[in-house]
């Protein structure tokens, strides 16, 4: 039987165990996936032991940095993100990869189809591990202009000459003028969410064809996608990437590609619910 897991630390919270489970059920597999709390002088030996006691895991904060310089090999998403969030193990050895580009654009493509026609103009409020994915993902799809938005101007800089494109780095204060021409706005923030301060923007000016999308999921439907609601906007919960990136771990580990299916959005929702 085969063995996965989500390791973190703190991982209490993890909605990983509810998506790899629903998945194991509904294939008949005989796998198991759990949540383990890994400390930072413990991550050595757990990703030593890949490919032996456990097939692979999905990684959350803080080890995404540090495990890709523990694994043999990493895909071209996880080397322009600087982050790992897969690890599998094989006959090669062991292998890890970046799924919340997939994760984040799966959800655009599944939520708002047709939501990349040029010209892409997307303003990314955030230059953090998330917002890395996102403009990397906005580049792969041939984003025309992404403003990086930042509290940090430097972390934005950085973002943007790490990742090329046709990129800039501004600061809140340059919002205003930005979001006219916006086809999508992004907020890649830690800012809305569950004990986390408000994100404080006016979306006055937002072009009124811009689609908006919050990678923050507690809660669901944050004060950002409230407000853009309100303005008549489309919106995307945060909730469908986390629900698509991953598809690729459970597809390594058990050998099936599994699809976001509304009832798996349903079962996760009502944890959301229940535990927020
Ligand atoms: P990081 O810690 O790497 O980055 C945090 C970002 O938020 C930085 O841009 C930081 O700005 C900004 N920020 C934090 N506090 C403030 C503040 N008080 N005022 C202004 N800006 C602030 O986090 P991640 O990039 O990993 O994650 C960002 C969010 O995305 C989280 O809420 C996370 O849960 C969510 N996420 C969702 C996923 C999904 O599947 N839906 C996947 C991955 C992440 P600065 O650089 O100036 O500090």
């Amino acid at each position: 039987m085969k063995h996965a897991c989500v390791i973190g630390w703190p991982i209490k919270h993890s909605r990983s165990p509810i998506i790899h489970n629903y998945w194991l059920k509904q294939h008949g597999l005989a796998g198991a996936y759990d949540k383990r709390e890994i400390a930072p002088d413990g991550l050595n030996d757990f990703v030593a032991a890949i490919g032996r006691e456990i097939a692979g895991c999905n990684v959350t904060v803080p080890h995404k940095e540090k495990a890709l310089e523990l694994v043999d090999d990493i895909d071209e998403t996880a080397r322009a993100v600087g982050a790992v969030n897969t690890i599998w193990a094989d006959a090669k050895g062991v292998h890890g990869a970046n799924t919340d580009v997939e994760g984040f654009l799966s959800n655009l493509d599944q939520a708002a189809p047709g939501w990349d026609r040029a010209p892409l103009k997307a303003v990314v409020l955030g230059a953090g591990g998330a917002a890395r994915a996102v403009v990397f993902g906005l580049i792969s799809r041939g984003a025309a202009d992404i403003a990086i938005v930042n509290r940090s101007f430097e972390r934005a800089e950085e973002l943007m000459k790490d990742l090329g494109g046709k990129s800039r780095a501004a600061h809140f204060g340059e919002l205003r003028a930005l979001l006219p021409d916006a086809t999508l706005l992004v907020n890649a923030t830690s800012l809305g969410m569950q004990g986390k301060p408000p994100l404080e923007i006016s979306l006055d000016g937002l072009n009124p064809k811009a689609l908006v999308t919050d990678l923050v999921y507690v809660p669901l439907k944050t004060p950002l996608l409230e407000s853009a609601e309100a303005r008549g906007h489309k919106t995307v919960d945060g909730l469908g990437m986390l629900l698509h990136q991953a598809v690729p771990g459970f597809e390594k580990w058990f050998g099936v590609r599994p699809k976001v299916t509304p009832e798996l959005r349903r079962l996760v929702e009502d944890d959301i619910a229940r535990t927020s």
